[in-house]
């Protein structure tokens, strides 16, 4: 498989996971609970790491939202959940991590929104006393700029200078280099404020595709910070997941990134986990990491106009998906299996070949028999109402027998 080059980037130890230098990419996610229900926001914490997220960022926006910080700490310890914590903090950060230093100790990362620490002086000194509590604490940051609150005082000196200027550039441009200029200069100040540069993480984070690469494409060539990696307000559904595969893979292709996160809504009701599983499929599309079984299965066409083979396509996917944890347990490595699920004899029997075990389903007007290979070679056909358990089944023993303890020594 190709693989891509990544961008040098200094080592960052957020609470024992390591970001950036040549460590995995790692994926992380937010809550969205209210942090002061530190029952709901704990349990929500759980569910994201044990979907996979490797670091979960929390909202710290109120007092009884600092002083809940211990408390969820807590509750996930009493759970056995071991996941770095990132508290989120605008506009009265600087407070709260001086009034609650339990919150500020209990917390692996702080992220730092260089545009929402106040205006004017009070800009400087409030960054300041952040990075202060950091230094401290022997905490890393997260300059973490946005374009919906960029620094305006910044924004406004460099709008003015343009308008001043003899070719003044378009205002997006100049709205762009801002957006690079103000992460780059609140990294560079944070170490002056003495925070050393490996406990510095910088992210700046658009919401349209083409804007994001140029932030990032700048961001890479301008420093070697570890880079936090996201298209924000990237929406719902297959639009806010499209627009993120799309920005982070071009970005993640050429190198650039050192933890990503999926900034989805969830429809009304529906489920956190889906920016975790968003970005470890990301990852693992572009074959940087491998998380989970993945499974071929062709789109179908007019030679397959009965269902069985998206049921039986959807039957594995869901199968593979509620073995995973256990699978994880018993099975080392099996997070890079491949299953093919093919309609048809025009590409099925290649395909199924191609993959460590696959089925080639028949099309419209060919015998109603199933062929199956596995590690290229073809072992059987299935048929019959049987047809999809008969395969789980194969599916099952290929992976104790590929993947089971003493498996590769019995080889
Ligand atoms: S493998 Fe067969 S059924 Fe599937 S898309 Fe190709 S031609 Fe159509």
């Amino acid at each position: 498989m190709t693989q891509f080059k990544r961008r040098k980037s200094i080592k960052v130890d957020v609470g024992g996971v390591a970001v950036g230098g040549d460590n995995p990419i790692v994926v992380q996610s937010m809550t969205n609970t209210a942090t002061e229900d530190y029952l709901a926001t704990a349990a929500q914490v759980k569910e994201l790491h044990e979907a996979g997220s490797e670091l979960v960022r929390i909202t710290v926006n109120t007092r009884e939202a600092a002083q809940a910080v211990p408390k969820i700490v807590s509750e996930l310890d009493k759970e056995h959940v071991n996941v770095p914590l990132v508290g989120d903090f605008h506009f009265n950060g600087h407070i709260l991590l001086r009034e609650f230093p339990d919150c500020a100790k209990a917390l692996a990362k702080y992220r730092i929104n260089p545009g929402n620490v106040g205006r004017g002086d009070r800009h400087d000194e409030n960054f300041k006393a952040m990075i202060d509590v950091a230094r401290e604490n022997e905490k890393p940051v997260r300059i973490g700029v946005n374009w919906g609150s960029l620094d305006q005082d910044l924004l406004g000196r460099r709008m003015d200078e343009n308008a001043a200027s003899k070719k003044p550039r378009e205002a997006h441009e100049v709205l762009i280099d801002t957006i690079v200029e103000s992460a780059l200069t609140s990294a560079r100040l944070a170490e002056e404020y003495g925070l050393p540069a490996e406990r510095i993480i910088i992210s700046a984070k658009v919401s349209e595709v083409p804007d994001l690469l140029e932030v990032y494409r700048k961001l890479a060539a301008g420093c070697t910070y570890a880079l936090h990696l996201g298209l924000t307000e990237a929406g719902m559904g297959t639009k806010g997941i499209v627009s993120s595969a799309a920005a982070l893979s071009i970005l993640l292709a050429e190198g650039i990134g050192d933890t990503i996160r999926a900034s989805l809504t969830p429809a009304p009701g529906g489920s956190r986990v889906e920016e975790v599983l968003t970005c470890q499929h990301i990852l693992q599309a572009l074959g940087l990491r491998s998380f989970l079984p993945r499974v071929t299965a062709c789109p179908g066409c007019g030679r397959t106009t009965s269902t069985v083979f998206q049921e039986l396509a959807r039957d594995i996917e869901v199968h593979l998906e509620k073995s995973k944890a256990d699978w994880a347990r018993s099975y080392p490595g099996v997070e890079n299996l491949k299953v093919a699920v093919m309609g048809c004899i025009v590409n099925g029997p290649g395909e199924s070949k191609h993959a460590d075990i696959g089925i080639s389903l028949p099309g419209t007007g060919e015998e109603p028999r199933a062929p199956v290979y596995v590690d290229g070679e073809y072992v059987k056909t299935l048929e019959g109402a049987s047809l999809t358990s008969d395969f789980i089944a194969l599916v099952e023993d290929y992976v104790k027998d590929k993947f089971g303890t003493g498996a590769a020594a019995a080889k």
